[in-house]
């Protein structure tokens, strides 16, 4: 697998957590590191983190 930030070359790992195992990609690289989290959000680029700034009514809404 090729990196698509830097076109490194990627490994596949499992990282230990306290949900049990997860496995990752990660670039050799630039260290990118790529999980089914990850491979989520990137395909949806219209989902937007809706921010609302403390004291006053104002939102942000902030493209992932
Ligand atoms: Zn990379």
């Amino acid at each position: 697998m090729q990196c698509p930030r830097c076109h490194g070359m990627m490994v596949n790992e499992q990282v230990y957590t306290d949900q049990g195992g997860i496995d990752i990609s990660r670039c050799i690289h630039c260290g990118d590191v790529i999980d089914n989290v990850v491979i989520f959000n990137r395909s949806h680029p219209s989902f937007e983190i809706k921010k609302v700034f403390r004291g006053c009514n104002m939102v942000a809404s902030i493209p992932v």
